[in-house]
C-alpha cells in the first residue's frame, strides 16, 4: 500500500538465527510524523526489528525502506544513522565526567574526541541550539552539573537531548522509562509528545502506565510477526493479545 507515503516501510521482514526466526513475514509501518509504541512479551522480535531499521542487522528476506526509497537492508549503521534515523538505547551512555552541557556539545559536534571538541568550545549557533535542546529536554537548571550526577531520568533526558543534536528524522527509543520513578515516568511521556511534534518516534516499552500516557497507536509483537495494533484499549481487547501475556 502505502510505501512511497510512509516514512518507514518494512514488509515481509524474516530473520533467522540459526533456522529460528527472530523475526517471520513482519510488516511494520509508520507515517511522517507519528508516534507509534511497540510492546510485546519478551523475545517477541522487538530488538531485532530495531536492529534491522538501524542496519546492525540484516533481514534474511523482505522490505526495509526510509522514505519510500532508502533500502534500509543495504546501507550499514553509520549510513543509516547519516539518513537521519536516531537510535535510543536502553542504558543511557553519557560521559559522567563531564557537565551536560559538554555532552550536549560533543553530540552536536558528532565526535568522540572529548578533549579536541571541548578545548575548541561552541560557535553562537551551537550554542543557541543547546540551549533549545535543554529546554526540549528541561535540563536548563542542571546544565552545569556532571552528567555523572544526574538522577537516573535525568541522564536518559540527557542522552535524548544528546539524540535531538543529530537531529533525527525518526527517533527509536528503547524502554525509555525503565527503572524510573513514576514522577520521571510521567515526564518522559511529556518529553517524548514535544518531540513528537517535530519527529516522528518508535517507542518500545514494557510499562503499560507509560504507554497509555502516551496515547499513541500500539503494536503487538508475538513470535516476530504483528499480533495486533491499534489504540491501546483495541489491542488489550484482543483476546490473542490477552492470551499472549497472560498465558505465560
Ligand atoms: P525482544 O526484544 O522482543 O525481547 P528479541 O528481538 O531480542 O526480542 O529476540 C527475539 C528472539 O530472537 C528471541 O527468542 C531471542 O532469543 C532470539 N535472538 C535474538 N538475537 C539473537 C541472536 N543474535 N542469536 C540467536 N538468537 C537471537
Amino acid at each position: 500500500t502505502e510505501v512511497t507515503d510512509a516514512l518507514l516501510y518494512l514488509d515481509g521482514v524474516t530473520v533467522s538465527f540459526d533456522g529460528f526466526k527472530a523475526l517471520n513475514t513482519l510488516s511494520f509501518v509508520v507515517a511522517p510524523g507519528e508516534m507509534r509504541a511497540v510492546i510485546g512479551p519478551n523475545g517477541a522480535g522487538k530488538t531485532t526489528m530495531m536492529d534491522v531499521i538501524t542496519g546492525k542487522t540484516r533481514p534474511d528476506q523482505g522490505t526495509a525502506l526510509f522514505r519510500g526509497s532508502a533500502d534500509l537492508t543495504k546501507l550499514d549503521e553509520a549510513e543509516i544513522a547519516t539518513l537521519g534515523i536516531g537510535r535510543k538505547f536502553q542504558k543511557p551512555t553519557v560521559f559522567e565526567m563531564h557537565s551536560v552541557t559538554d555532552n550536549l556539545l560533543l553530540a552536536l559536534k558528532g565526535d568522540r574526541a572529548p578533549r579536541r571538541v571541548l578545548f575548541a568550545r561552541e560557535t553562537l549557533s551551537e550554542r543557541a541550539r543547546i540551549d533549545e535542546i535543554l529546554e526540549t529536554v528541561r535540563l536548563s537548571a542542571v546544565r552545569r552539573r556532571l552528567a555523572g550526577e544526574l538522577s537516573h531520568g535525568q541522564k536518559q533526558w540527557l542522552e535524548i537531548g544528546m539524540l535531538l543534536a543529530q537531529e533525527p528524522e525518526l527517533l527509536l527509543v528503547d524502554e525509555p522509562v525503565a527503572g524510573m520513578t513514576d514522577a520521571e515516568t510521567a515526564d518522559t511521556a511529556d518529553l517524548l509528545r514535544r518531540i513528537n511534534q517535530t519527529r516522528t518516534v518508535v517507542v518500545v516499552e514494557h510499562d503499560m502506565t507509560f504507554v497509555r500516557a502516551l496515547d499513541v497507536k500500539v503494536t503487538v509483537l508475538h513470535e516476530g510477526s504483528v499480533l495486533a495494533e491499534g489504540s491501546l484499549d483495541h489491542v488489550s481487547a484482543d483476546p490473542r493479545v490477552v492470551e499472549v501475556y497472560l498465558g505465560r
